[in-house]
Protein backbone atom coordinates (compact mmCIF):
# COMPACT_ATOMS: atom_id res chain seq x y z
CA UNK A 1 0.00 0.00 0.00
CA UNK A 2 1.71 3.27 -1.02
CA UNK A 3 1.52 4.72 2.47
CA UNK A 4 4.56 7.21 1.98
CA UNK A 5 4.49 9.81 -0.93
CA UNK A 6 7.42 8.96 -3.44
CA UNK A 7 8.03 12.85 -4.41
CA UNK A 8 8.25 14.01 -0.58
CA UNK A 9 8.04 11.04 1.73
CA UNK A 10 5.05 12.44 3.55
CA UNK A 11 2.32 10.08 4.99
CA UNK A 12 -0.46 9.46 2.68
CA UNK A 13 -3.92 9.27 3.71
CA UNK A 14 -6.45 6.58 1.97
CA UNK A 15 -9.66 8.06 0.93
CA UNK A 16 -12.42 5.84 -0.69
CA UNK A 17 -14.05 7.53 -3.61
CA UNK A 18 -17.36 6.62 -4.23
CA UNK A 19 -17.35 8.27 -7.58
CA UNK A 20 -13.99 6.55 -8.99
CA UNK A 21 -15.23 2.95 -7.12
CA UNK A 22 -11.48 2.67 -5.54
CA UNK A 23 -9.50 4.27 -2.51
CA UNK A 24 -6.33 6.87 -3.10
CA UNK A 25 -3.98 7.99 -1.43
CA UNK A 26 -3.87 11.54 -0.90
CA UNK A 27 -0.45 13.68 -0.48
CA UNK A 28 -1.71 16.61 1.46
CA UNK A 29 1.83 18.20 0.29
CA UNK A 30 1.46 17.72 -3.04
CA UNK A 31 -2.29 17.45 -3.29
CA UNK A 32 -2.19 14.50 -5.63
CA UNK A 33 -3.57 11.18 -5.50
CA UNK A 34 -1.66 7.45 -6.08
CA UNK A 35 -3.96 4.35 -6.35
CA UNK A 36 -3.05 1.66 -4.58
CA UNK A 37 -0.57 0.27 -7.22
CA UNK A 38 1.15 3.45 -6.01
CA UNK A 39 0.52 5.14 -9.55
CA UNK A 40 0.07 8.92 -9.78
CA UNK A 41 -4.08 8.71 -10.74
CA UNK A 42 -4.82 13.03 -10.51
CA UNK A 43 -4.04 15.72 -8.92
CA UNK A 44 -6.53 17.31 -5.64
CA UNK A 45 -9.24 19.59 -7.22
CA UNK A 46 -9.99 22.99 -5.97
CA UNK A 47 -13.07 21.63 -5.08
CA UNK A 48 -11.66 18.57 -2.64
CA UNK A 49 -9.22 21.00 -1.55
CA UNK A 50 -12.39 23.12 0.27
CA UNK A 51 -14.18 20.16 1.04
CA UNK A 52 -11.44 19.22 3.05
CA UNK A 53 -10.96 22.51 4.48
CA UNK A 54 -14.69 22.89 5.64
CA UNK A 55 -13.98 19.27 7.13
CA UNK A 56 -11.15 20.35 9.23
CA UNK A 57 -12.84 23.85 10.29
CA UNK A 58 -16.42 21.51 10.52
CA UNK A 59 -14.10 19.33 12.85
CA UNK A 60 -12.67 22.24 14.69
CA UNK A 61 -16.14 23.64 15.74
CA UNK A 62 -17.65 20.32 17.43
CA UNK A 63 -14.76 19.54 19.10
CA UNK A 64 -14.13 22.57 20.91
CA UNK A 65 -18.06 23.01 21.57
CA UNK A 66 -18.10 20.60 24.78
CA UNK A 67 -15.14 22.12 25.93
CA UNK A 68 -16.68 25.06 26.24
CA UNK A 69 -19.89 24.05 27.51
CA UNK A 70 -18.17 22.31 30.35
CA UNK A 71 -16.57 25.78 31.68
CA UNK A 72 -19.70 27.46 31.76
CA UNK A 73 -21.95 24.73 33.42
CA UNK A 74 -18.86 24.54 35.73
CA UNK A 75 -19.12 28.18 36.12
CA UNK A 76 -23.35 27.71 36.93
CA UNK A 77 -22.63 25.29 39.37
ZN1 LIG B 1 4.01 14.31 -1.43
Amino acid sequence: MPLYCKQCDSRRLPEHHESEKQTLWLCKKCENFVNMEDVIVREQTDEEREQAKRKLEEFEKTSNFPKEKLVRRKGVN
